[in-house]
């Protein structure tokens, strides 16, 4: 049995966090293969490693003297060194790091150095061995992972040593040049490990005790989530809920591997298990997730319910103009199409123009929706629990704009004014998500 754990950089943001960390891996023998992210906030106003990696870049880009920002940098790694007394030479690589910088230097190569070290100290640290991530994830020229070299490389990397640590964050291209991730992309490192060596499970630990059932930022204290199936968390996940890098899932997903999102800070909290299926029918309401700034384009024509190939004619106008679209909620004689704000708000009376002309109908746009996603594997074939929504909903007098399910019965999209968001996320937590 095998346990790929990765950890945040919140994880590692100081020797306290390195000390739970060591205590977190030794603690079960089945933690063989550790992925780390780079040095992160040790609080609120702290900066994280890569980002300050990404500043020094700047800086050096543009002949700004940066002195400054390298020693912030070259004191957190030294200083974490020191405070826990590890054997690791870091000096000497940072040395040596320093004498790279130049106004030409690879901004992947530059900014991947936050992890590289921040592995080479755990490594040193918890008595693991440091495998280079740059031996492992291997790119084409186009970007694209070679999965099937890779598991090469990992495989082989495994059955050389049982006990590794290996840096999120980057791979290389086949010149061995380092290709960077997307933002949060040690996630997929840690995915794509418990893939290749089809791990029981990919521990992911942060700094929440698992995925909670709403926004704690506008919801007070939400519960978090036992349990959740990867389609769950891909609804809630593209409604807005931050939780993992989007492509975590489906290196895993394909081998069924679990992923127990952990809490660095709450050992022993078994936090959340992501899963193809799950069992745990305590919630029938799995969690709830929104955004605002979407927009609807409202068309109305008489007649309409008689006309063939009005929507494909609509849709081609969006299509036309690269916009993606979320919702087509449908009337007899109306539609609306709702779009993300960020995708028409520069093009929305060009879009308007198009769509009157090319439908010979009345178009309306009304602008500051919000919409919510209410997430929930048990809701299929139950009833009860939209009259449990409106009920709550109308409570509170919020007026709802745009009703979808999908037919899945996995969610339901609830769209509200924009300035009712808050109010209904707080609404539809206490009445069918608690
Ligand atoms: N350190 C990188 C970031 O801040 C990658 C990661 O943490 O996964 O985005």
């Amino acid at each position: 049995m095998l346990v790929v754990t990765k950890f945040g950089g919140s994880s590692l943001s100081c020797a306290t966090q390195f000390e739970k960390v060591k205590n977190i891996v030794l603690s079960d023998p089945k933690r063989k293969i550790v992925v780390c992210s780079a040095l992160g906030k040790r609080d609120k106003e702290d900066t994280k490693i890569t980002d300050l990696l990404y500043i020094l870049h700047a800086h050096l880009k543009f002949s700004v003297p940066y002195q400054d920002i390298w020693d912030m940098i070259y004191n957190r790694f030294l200083g974490v060194q020191a405070d826990l007394n590890i054997s690791y030479d870091i000096k000497k690589d940072l040395d040596l790091l320093k004498a790279e910088l130049n106004k030409t230097i690879s901004q992947d190569y530059l900014v991947s150095r936050g992890e590289y070290l921040t592995s080479k100290l755990m490594a040193a640290y918890i008595g693991y061995d440091f495998v280079d991530a740059k031996d492992l994830l291997r790119f084409n020229y186009d970007g694209k992972l070679d999965s099937e070299l890779t598991e090469k490389n990992v495989k082989l990397a495994f059955s050389k040593s049982q006990k590794i640590v290996v840096p999120g964050f980057y791979g290389a291209y086949p010149n061995n040049s380092i290709r960077l991730l997307s933002r949060g992309g040690s996630d997929v490192t840690g995915s794509l490990l418990a893939k290749c060596l089809n791990a029981s499970v990919y521990e992911n630990w942060t700094d929440v005790s698992g995925i909670l059932a709403a926004d704690p930022r506008i919801v007070k204290n939400p519960h978090a989530i036992k349990e959740i199936t990867y389609a769950e968390l891909r609804e809630l996940s593209y409604m807005g809920a931050s939780v993992l890098h989007e492509e975590t899932v489906f290196p895993v997903q394909e081998l069924n591997i679990p992923i127990n999102l952990r809490n660095t800070n709450e050992p022993d909290n078994p936090g959340t298990m992501i899963r193809n299926e799950c069992t745990d029918e305590s919630h029938i309401v799995t969690g709830i997730a929104g955004k605002k700034d979407f927009i609807s384009f409202n068309i109305y024509k008489d007649h309409m319910s008689n006309q063939v190939g009005i929507l494909r004619n609509a849709l081609e106008v969006f299509a036309k103009y690269n916009i993606s679209v979320e919702h087509i909620p449908s009337g007899i004689d109306s539609f609306s199409v709702v779009v993300s704000s960020a995708n028409v708000d520069k093009i929305k009376y060009e879009v308007v123009t198009d769509l009157k002309r090319e439908l010979d109908a009345d178009v309306t746009i009304e602008a500051d929706l919000a919409l919510i996603a209410i997430v929930g594997r048990n809701m299929a074939k139950r009833s009860g629990i939209c009259a449990r929504i409106f009920q709550a909903l109308g409570n509170e007098g919020i007026n709802v704009k745009l009703l979808t399910q999908g037919s899945s019965e996995l969610n339901i999209i609830i769209g509200v004014s924009a300035s009712d968001y808050e109010k209904t996320l707080v609404a539809l937590y206490e009445s069918v998500v608690r």
